[in-house]
């Protein structure tokens, strides 16, 4: 653990003169705040009055120049979860001849990327807004590889699991706390401000109830690329076994009360070996190593499900929610599990027996005590079947509700797991292809008109160019035809690369038609430039 950055590493006296003259550079990405990443030159940062300082000298540059609209309301989001106002970045500008007058600079010679982590101390959060985004924001510049430097500016302490951060580079990550130490006028020599947020796939309900993004970026391939590489670095292998489940219990809350009955049902239901952890007595590395060979892993809702992602392909995800919580409005390992190309089947398993449900209204807020809000308001709480809809993060109903304890009512459970899941397969689950068709090419058509009210229209066209190099099980083609003016087209299927329509085609018609190509059902390709069809 290097504490001290080696300032003889890099020419102090040359590094000085050139702050001093050419100032600090900023060239960024995004047309918006929240969408932007910041490249710098000699950003520095100053610990006493916790700022960052852009010098600006005649060889500055600062791209995007926004003026004052660098305050509205930001330069950019310092953490992958958008526009959260309290995880802002800017910066305070002054002239380089300044620095004359403050404390001598520390410079970082390494190439930092500077963030900051969202809530390090739930492992969901860890994952999705921490770890995934800087894995791929580091893969997007190449100069942050294995010897970049973090830097974690949120103000937390190290968290739960600090190690899994310390994966993603050879270099000690740093605190805010810690910059302090370095002096009081710390200089980026070459840094890079912001997180990708390309790889999330979940919207905590700040501003509209929880649930999936809108525009989800990321397919399960780079999730199961991301988590390969922490595998690799957790030198986990996935060794051939037999099949077994995995019950991932939570220790201090939201407890599943029947645990002993769940386990000898599963095993009994599904053959298999049924196995118990908890963050509380496993390793988190030896965690990932028994569920990265499970064929089924079974918990309550909660930040412990976020390993999933380690599950191998063809595996099955159970999810438990407790009485009165909607299994629907809560999906953030449902989502990560559906995403194309994680090839994990799905359940949720909802409590609907309040008899079998344990309370505590007397419990502090934070874990989902009540008895601190109006009787009438509790009367209600406790009377409600389900948690309507709500924003983050302090919800009192909902907080109540997330941490209660549940008999699982294993008749009910069952039928639920024979209904909905497909015998967990993990040797036939291959990966699917997701190579797209290309166009079809030399799309033409042929009209010809048979009687005043009879009239033939006959498209062919070319394969692909890329289909002569792929083995595709099912190659199919759409065709839409339009009468030109209208606002409605006919859709059709076809398995070769021509055909004569004759039906509802009219003599004297011009006719638009698109042709494109379709992969094994749901790979589609694009449509070749629209064919003018006179009949
Ligand atoms: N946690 C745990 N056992 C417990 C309770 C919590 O391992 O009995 C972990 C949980 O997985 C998460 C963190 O502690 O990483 C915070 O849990 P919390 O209930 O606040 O969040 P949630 O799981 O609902 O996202």
């Amino acid at each position: 653990q290097s504490q001290e950055f080696s300032q003889v590493r890099i020419d102090y006296h040359g590094a000085l003169l050139a702050l001093q003259e050419h100032g600090t550079r900023m060239v960024c990405t995004g047309k918006m705040h929240t969408d932007r990443i910041c490249r710098f030159d000699y950003l520095c940062y100053c610990t006493e009055a916790e700022e960052f300082v852009f010098f600006h000298s005649n060889a500055s540059v600062m791209l995007p120049n926004l003026g004052p609209r660098r305050f509205q309301p930001a330069l950019l989001d310092l953490s992958s979860v958008e526009d959260h106002n309290t995880q802002y970045f800017n910066f305070l500008e002054l002239p380089a001849a300044a620095l004359k007058f403050m404390p001598k600079p520390v410079f970082v010679p390494d190439v930092t990327l500077i963030l900051n982590r969202f809530n390090p101390d739930n492992l969901m959060h860890i994952f999705h807004d921490d770890l995934l985004p800087i894995y791929y924001t580091m893969q997007q510049y190449s100069d942050l590889d294995d010897e970049a430097r973090l830097v974690f500016m949120e103000g937390w302490g190290e968290g739960a699991h600090f190690d899994l951060y310390r994966l993603l580079s050879s270099k000690q990550p740093l605190l805010k706390e810690q910059l302090k130490t370095f002096g009081k006028l710390m200089c980026f020599t070459k840094s890079y401000v912001g997180l990708s947020k390309m790889t999330t796939w979940y919207q905590y309900g700040f501003v509209q109830p929880q649930g999936p993004k809108a525009n989800i970026l990321i397919s399960g391939n780079e999730i199961r690329q991301f988590a390969s590489f922490l595998m690799e670095r957790l030198n986990i292998t996935q060794e051939e076994g037999d099949d077994y489940i995995v019950v991932f219990k939570r220790t201090t809350n939201r407890l599943i009360l029947n645990e002993a009955e769940l386990l000898l049902a599963l095993a009994q239901e599904f053959q298999m070996r049924t196995v118990t952890v908890s963050l509380e007595e496993q390793s988190f590395d030896s965690i990932i190593q028994i569920i990265s060979g499970a064929t089924m892993l079974v918990s309550m809702h909660g930040a412990q499900m976020i390993t999933s992602m380690f599950l191998p392909r063809g595996a099955a995800v159970v999810e438990l929610f407790p009485y009165a919580v909607n299994p629907e409005q809560y999906t953030p390992y449902k989502t990560l599990a559906s995403l194309p190309g994680m090839d994990l089947q799905y359940v949720a398993w909802r409590n609907t027996m309040e008899k079998n449900t344990i309370t505590y209204p007397d419990r502090p807020w934070d874990q989902g005590g009540i008895v601190h809000l109006d009787k009438e308001e509790q009367e209600r709480i406790l009377a409600s079947k389900e948690v309507p809809r709500h924003l983050c993060c302090r919800n009192p109903e909902w907080l109540f509700r997330i941490y209660q304890d549940t008999t699982v009512d294993i008749a009910s459970f069952l039928d639920l797991l024979r209904e909905a899941l497909k015998k967990p397969n993990l040797k036939k689950a291959k990966v699917a292809s997701t190579v797209h068709p290309g166009r079809v090419r030399e799309p033409k058509c042929q009209t010809s008109v048979q009687a005043t009210n009879e009239a033939k229209l006959s498209v062919s066209w070319q394969i692909p160019w890329n289909l002569k190099y792929l083995k595709v099980k099912e190659v199919k083609y759409e065709v839409w035809i339009q009468e030109q003016g209208e606002n409605t087209y006919m859709p059709y299927i076809l398995p070769h690369q021509n055909y004569t329509f004759s039906e509802n085609i009219k003599p004297f018609t011009t006719y638009l038609v698109w042709v494109r190509c379709i992969f094994n059902k749901n790979l589609l390709g694009p449509f070749a430039d629209v064919l003018i069809c006179k009949t």
